[in-house]
């Protein structure tokens, strides 16, 4: 039995493509073992987002050539797309997959034999037009589930629609589908995924369903205990989907919503769909019907034009809302993307100095939401992962709970009231904690 080994870079809709590939290839006789226990296969899956891919990519490579000198080493993902003929020139790479061969790769790799060059097999992104239905399982508590993939939109800064093809969606029959299948394994969250997860529906570039439809078919999925939408863009975060997780059970009180820039005037120029007034709108919204509700926000920082007094918009903007965390990012250019042509570049040191001042935003945002919710009652679920004795779980509304390690709690969702921030930065809820070890 031939053993293979795995590596994800980048999102989680990654991660739950390479459990799929994962499954495939068990199901083909092939062993999935650890990076570290020589496999004959490594299967690597790579992204375009993160700042030197192509680092990164040799990086890997020779930690895998390292522990498995022989192994036979395929790329895929986002970089393997746009960057093919590269990646197969990187010493030891054996085959490069596009976007639509990913998941035939046992079928077009076969007997993962050797050639004196790489092979590469990574068709026009526009070939890439099927949607494979994946989903993350064995590695987490909490499952990703990939409901839609690509992106129809053309923001300037973004490469996502040239490595993984134009916005397409399971069906709502196929996710419900899984989701059973996922609660019968015992998982008790999943974490609904998607390039531009909004936009489910599309199918043949026409719109079938929505993805308010499928948030309330799947409110109905028994043993699934909890569902968060990953990431949805404020333009299609419409006022039914709030109400409704409002009133749910099943889906928590969780949105994390790209805004990008706090200036209407960069927004333009990044060609994203929606005002800054109608993201304030959205959080206002939400807090109505949740006052608790946690919102995340992603922000691009030292975009092209960007000048001081935009950048402070942004920050002026992002500080005024009610919102819990930010993930920041420094602007970073792109091949084939609008962005770079833009006049007004920003230099690398005064992006990192803007990205800094958003991150303590954050920090403070962050500890603001957290005493907003001390003294309140929650239910966690507890993850796998133990350090120095302590284990995590998160609330509802996404408040990260530290707790003493004990094996039975892992994977069960417990009643706690939240009592105080500890040095760490996280939630503690021993008085109720310590009632639930007495039960
Ligand atoms: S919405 Fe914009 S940023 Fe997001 S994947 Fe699509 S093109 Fe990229």
């Amino acid at each position: 039995m031939k053993k293979v080994a795995f590596y994800t870079l980048g999102c989680k809709l990654n991660y739950s493509e390479t459990s799929t590939i994962g499954r495939i290839f068990q199901e083909r006789g092939f062993e999935k073992v650890e990076f570290t226990d020589t496999p004959d296969i490594y299967v690597i899956n790579t992204c375009s987002v993160t700042d030197n891919a192509d680092k990164k990519c040799r990086k890997i490579v020779k930690e895998a050539q390292k522990y498995s000198p022989n192994a036979f080493i395929t790329i895929l993902g986002c970089y393997a797309q746009l960057k093919p003929k590269e990646i197969a020139e990187i010493p030891g790479v054996d085959a490069v997959l596009g976007a639509a061969e990913k998941f035939q790769l046992v079928d077009i790799l076969e007997g993962f034999t050797k050639k004196d060059k790489a092979e590469v097999y990574a068709s026009p992104i526009s070939e890439a037009n099927t949607f494979h239905n994946s989903y993350s399982f064995g590695d987490r508590t909490r499952t990703f589930l990939k409901v839609q993939d690509g992106c129809d939109y053309s923001c300037s800064f973004c490469t996502i629609p040239l490595a993984r093809g134009n916005s397409r969606s399971d069906t709502i029959a196929n996710v419900v589908r899984a989701a059973n299948e996922i609660a019968e394994s015992g998982v008790k969250e999943i974490v609904l995924t998607g390039v531009n997860t909004g936009d489910f529906g599309l199918q043949d570039g026409k719109r079938v369903e929505t993805f308010f439809d499928l948030v309330k078919e799947l409110d109905n999925v028994e043993g699934i205990e909890r569902f968060r939408i990953s990431s949805i863009e404020p333009n299609l975060l419409k006022d039914e989907i709030m109400e409704f997780v409002a009133g749910s059970k099943r889906f928590m009180p969780h949105f994390h919503i790209p805004l990008q820039s706090g200036s209407n005037k960069i927004l333009k120029l990044m060609r994203r769909r929606y005002k800054r007034e109608l993201y304030a709108e959205r959080v206002a919204k939400i807090k109505e019907l949740m006052p608790h509700c946690c919102i995340g926000v992603d922000v691009i920082v030292g975009f092209p034009g960007e000048t001081e007094e935009d950048f402070l918009e942004t920050y002026n903007f992002i500080n005024g809302l009610d919102v819990s965390y930010l993930h920041v990012f420094p602007y970073s250019e792109r091949e084939n993307t609008l962005a770079p042509e833009m006049p007004g570049k920003v230099s690398i040191k005064e992006r990192n100095r803007r990205a800094d001042m958003l991150r303590i935003l954050s920090e403070k945002k962050k500890r603001y939401f957290y005493e907003q919710n001390i003294g309140r009652e929650f239910t966690v679920l507890f993850e796998d992962d133990v350090k120095d004795g302590v284990m995590e779980g998160w609330t509802e509304n996404y408040v990260r709970v530290a707790a003493k390690y004990d094996p039975v709690l892992v994977n069960e969702l417990k009643h706690v009231r939240l009592t105080g921030i500890n040095a760490a930065g996280l939630m503690e809820a021993e008085e109720t904690y310590v009632e639930v070890l007495k039960h």
